[in-house]
């Protein structure tokens, strides 16, 4: 089974939101929300300060409080990839998922249910990449399989320097930023 990650070239990001907007078109993600948003960060120490401009969206992390602490089960882990999903049916918008989630990934939906990234897994289930990796102008998104050696992300992890978010949360986040 696959176990779906996405790897995200800093060195190739220049900022220009085309992810965002490709996200909230896909989505249908109301104003005023996002499933996805850039974040510029200056790393390192004067006078080698270098700004990671990063995209950034849920993690689909295997070890999500966002899942432990859904009191209805909405929460969960979908069969195909591990993606991190909600089930809107089931959600009785407590916000405990919200408040869990060290990213800030997830907002209430103005219809009332917790919402966030699905690594557009209607569109992963065709075939296809989610909309803001088939968008980026300089393709630094990489989606696929973590446990396919030959997968492109795969190789890419394997051969380049990267890290992930608050790795001190303990919540194995599934996005990797090349380094
Ligand atoms: S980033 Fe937040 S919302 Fe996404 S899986 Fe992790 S804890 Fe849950
Ligand atoms: S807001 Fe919905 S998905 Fe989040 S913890 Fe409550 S019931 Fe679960």
């Amino acid at each position: 089974m696959a176990r779906f990650g996405m790897a995200i070239d800093t060195k190739l990001c220049v900022g220009c939101m085309d992810c965002v907007v490709a996200c909230k078109t896909e989505n249908n993600v109301p104003e005023g929300y996002n499933r996805d948003w850039i974040t510029e960060e200056a790393l390192g120490k004067f006078p080698n300060i270098n700004l990671e401009i990063r995209s950034e969206r849920c993690n689909h992390c295997e070890d999500a409080p966002c899942v432990s602490s859904c009191p209805t089960g909405a929460s969960h882990y979908h069969d195909v990839g591990g993606v991190v999903l909600i089930e809107h049916n089931e959600c009785i918008g407590c916000k405990a998922c919200v408040a869990s989630c060290p990213y800030d990934a997830r907002f209430i939906h103005p219809d009332g249910y917790a919402d966030k990234c699905t690594f557009c897994i209607h569109r992963v289930e065709e075939g296809k990449d989610p909309a803001c990796v088939s968008v980026c102008p300089t393709n630094c998104m990489i989606f696929g399989d973590l446990d396919d050696p030959n997968s492109e992300i795969s190789k890419q992890l394997n051969s380049r320097k990267h890290h992930s978010l608050k790795p001190e949360a303990g919540t194995n986040p599934k996005i990797f930023y090349l380094t």
